[in-house]
């Protein structure tokens, strides 16, 4: 059974560059870049970093909302909400009340952008469940022609 070479499987340490302590391996998180295969910082700094770095950067986490949710970063989202006034693409008005920002309103099928409205039309919209038809029909019955 014996006759192979004992593999060392004691615990090995490795330095972090950020504390200065010596610590077990298996508290450096991995990278298959390095030679040794961890980190150089050890787990708990890169917390700490990360930690630090997300309050330098408030916006950071609502931008990756909004680029996923929109494909628009915030930038460009008050790019467009200044280039209309801040004002609804429907009701030509300011949004009011507690929710006084516009939305983007984005098609969700094809995720086209198609603008900003306030907070009630992008309501509104909703319950007609963006169908063109059903808005017409209820354009008809409150007496108009669509
Ligand atoms: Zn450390
Ligand atoms: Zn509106």
């Amino acid at each position: 059974m014996s006759g192979h070479l004992e593999v060392i499987t004691g615990p090995m340490t490795k330095r972090c560059s950020s504390c200065k302590k010596y610590k077990n391996l298996l508290e450096f998180n991995k990278n298959s870049k390095k030679p040794d295969g961890r980190r150089g910082t050890c787990r708990k700094c890169e917390k700490i970093y990360f930690k630090k770095w997300h309050e330098k950067h408030p916006l950071h986490k609502r931008n990756e909302h909004f680029k996923r949710r929109y494909g628009i970063t915030l930038e460009e989202r008050n790019k467009m909400i200044s280039s209309s006034n801040g004002i609804c693409n429907i009701c030509n008005e300011k949004p009011k009340g507690k929710r006084k920002e516009l939305m983007i309103d984005h098609d969700k099928n094809t995720g086209i952008i198609r603008g900003t409205l306030c907070f009630r039309c992008n309501i509104a919209l909703g319950s007609f469940d963006h169908d063109i038809n059903k808005l017409l029909k209820a354009v008809k019955y409150l007496g108009g022609t669509p």
